[in-house]
């Protein structure tokens, strides 16, 4: 973090989220995670596979399952006015094309206009966009959209690096090869000098 912003009120909030919870059927998605294996030949009647259909089931719903949250704002009272930067989000998602995981980090800057956001709402954000399938690119700009939407500040930023394991594990095997993908809105993409000042922070 290389801005704190003390936020205080309780004022409105912004509205709900989306993509919240449906229950997932375990059960079902247990027995599918069974005959998929079985189809593969993977022997899950042996000593220590019994329950990893299940398992598999309940590591994916996890996953899979966007966690809504009450994205709370605040007025800007002090009119601050320098970026606000939280770097280094871990990031958990599934790409949509094999289904496996890519994971590494977001770094996520606005330059406020009259509201402000709580810190910890940006990781929730990422978290939120990244609990579905997704390929990098999508995820990047639906948190940028997001902010820029909702919170109606000067500019955003956001950054993603990744390791998609899809391309590390599989296929060309290209190990420690990271993606880096980057969407800016507002001032952020419009004036060269607030865009270079938004990468030299995430780089310093
Ligand atoms: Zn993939």
């Amino acid at each position: 973090m290389v801005a704190v912003v003390v936020a205080q009120d309780s004022a409105p909030t912004l509205t709900a989220v989306p993509g919240g919870s449906v229950e997932p059927d375990l059960e079902g998605a247990a027995r599918a995670a069974q005959a998929f294996l079985a189809a593969l030949g993977v022997d899950c009647e042996r000593p220590g596979m019994i329950k990893s259909p299940l398992r598999m089931a309940q590591a994916y719903a996890e996953l899979l399952t966007p966690q809504g949250f009450e994205p709370t704002t605040f007025p800007n009272e002090e009119g601050y006015d320098e970026l606000v930067v939280v770097k280094e989000i871990p990031v958990h998602s599934v790409c949509e094309h094999h289904l496996l995981p890519f994971h590494g980090v977001a770094h996520v800057g606005y330059l406020p206009g009259k509201r402000i956001v709580g810190l910890s709402k940006l990781a929730r954000l990422v978290e939120l966009f990244a609990r579905r399938p997704q390929v990098q690119e999508r995820l990047t700009q639906q948190v940028a959209d997001w902010l820029d939407g909702k919170l109606h500040p000067k500019g955003v930023g956001v950054v993603v690096e990744a390791a998609h394991t899809c391309m590390t594990l599989r296929g060309v095997r290209a190990a420690g090869a990271v993606t880096r993908t980057s969407a800016l809105t507002g001032v952020l993409r419009e004036h060269a000098s607030a865009r270079a000042e938004f990468f030299a922070v995430l780089n310093r």
